[in-house]
This record gives C-alpha cells, structure tokens and sequence, in this order.
C-alpha cells in the first residue's frame, strides 16, 4: 500500500472536530484542488506491507483514539489496502473521501463507521450517487438518527463560490430523503489560494444549503489555529 503517514492528532474538521483519532493518510489523489494542503511530494510515498502498517499502528491504537481516520490524498484509490486494514484492527474507520468514486464504495460500505464525504466542484453526479449509496446501506440498516450522526458533507468554500452550485448539492442530498449535516468550511489559504471568503460569501452560500438542508454549519479547519497537524 502507498502511505504518506500514519500519526495520531486532533481531528480539525467538521462535526467531529477535537477528537483524537489515528490518521492514516493515503499517498495520492485522482483530482487536483487548488487549495490541496496534501501536495503531490512523491519523496514523501512510502510502500508499506500490511504489517509494517499494522506495527506502525499498534502504539497509537494503544492511545485509544475515537477511530481512525482512512485519509489521503484520496483513500479510496486503494480499497484493497482499506479492507486489509479494517479486518486487522478493532477501532471505528472514519473515512475522508472526496466522492468521484462511488463505483468503489461498496465493498467499504459494511466496514466504515463514519463517512466525511466532501463535495468537489465538477462532480454532482458522483457525489450524488456517492452520497445514495450511503443513505441506501446505512439508513436501514442503523436508522436515520445513525446516519445523521455518521455521514456529514463538507464543502470548501473558496473566494466568489457560486451559491447556485451549492445549493444544487444540498438539493441533491435533500432530494434522496434524507437530512445530514452540511459543513462549509472557508478556505484556508494555502499555495496559490491566497484569497479567503468573504463575509458575503459566507452568507449566501449558506442560505442557499439551508433552503433543503436543516443542519447547515460554519467550521473553519481548527488544527491550524491550534497548530496540530
Ligand atoms: S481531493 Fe483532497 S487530497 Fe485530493 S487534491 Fe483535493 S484536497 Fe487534495
């Protein structure tokens, strides 16, 4: 499996922010964000066995961290090694994915426990179909009231972002039956998005997720105020 790194900290986004949980941060991504904090440092890809994982783990397992958080890049360019790591440990798997992919979900679907699903400008339909199958496996099988409390959306709202485009997200969500919590996170400037959001579009893209949403919430990435990784 292509690694990154694998450490333990703070979970700085969303509705679980604070948290202590295991990253395991998967080398790679298929798409390219602007504001990406996680570039493509091919000197930083490590190929570990399962094992090596694994031993890499153990200590910080040991620190009973909430879950462990199966990032990246993007995780799910490797679901094979995502399945090996959730059949070898006993911690809840929360799962950070930037849902191009929900061709690959499935066989992660009975392993996760927690889904932060990002929506990613150009890409409605597999974020839709991403977020379907979610509700489709884990809706029944736990109730609603478990799917609200284990599958959020996040949206990086970024300088002039198009109200019109986030609300056909949240419409889409609203549009498969079910209500979870929707995060617009402002950027955090990095690389070559120098530019924050304004107060204004702050505002309007948040009026327009909460038209079909009834959990709309503002959550800046904290681990960089508190400077954690
Ligand atoms: S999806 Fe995530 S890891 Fe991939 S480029 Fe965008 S921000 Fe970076």
């Amino acid at each position: 499996m292509w690694v990154k790194d694998i450490f333990y900290s703070f979970q700085g986004e969303g509705p679980y922010i604070g948290v202590a949980q295991i990253f395991f941060r998967f080398y790679g991504c298929n798409i390219h964000c602007a504001y990406c904090d996680e570039p493509d440092f091919s000197h930083q890809r490590k190929n570990y066995t399962l094992a090596q994982a694994l031993e890499e783990m153990a200590p910080l397992i040991a620190k009973k961290p909430h879950s462990i958080s199966i990032t990246g890049g993007e995780p799910m360019l490797q679901t094979d090694a995502i399945l090996e790591i959730a059949a070898h440990v006993d911690v809840p798997l929360y799962l950070e994915t930037n849902a191009t992919m929900p061709e690959k979900l499935d066989v992660l679907l009975p392993h996760m426990s927690y889904y932060s699903v990002d929506y990613k400008p150009g890409f409605l339909a597999e974020f839709t179909a991403f977020i379907a199958k979610i509700a489709a496996y884990t809706g029944p099988q736990k109730g609603p009231e478990v799917l609200k409390d284990r599958v959020f959306v996040k949206l990086v709202l970024t300088s002039g972002f198009s109200p019109d485009e986030t609300e056909s997200v949240a419409k889409a969500i609203a549009d498969l039956g079910i209500q979870i919590p929707f995060i617009i996170q402002p950027v955090t400037p990095f690389g070559t998005v120098q530019q924050k959001a304004s107060m204004q579009d702050i505002e309007l893209n948040f009026a327009a997720a909460r038209r079909w949403l009834s959990d709309v919430r503002i959550i800046g990435q904290t681990h960089k105020l508190i400077g954690v990784r």
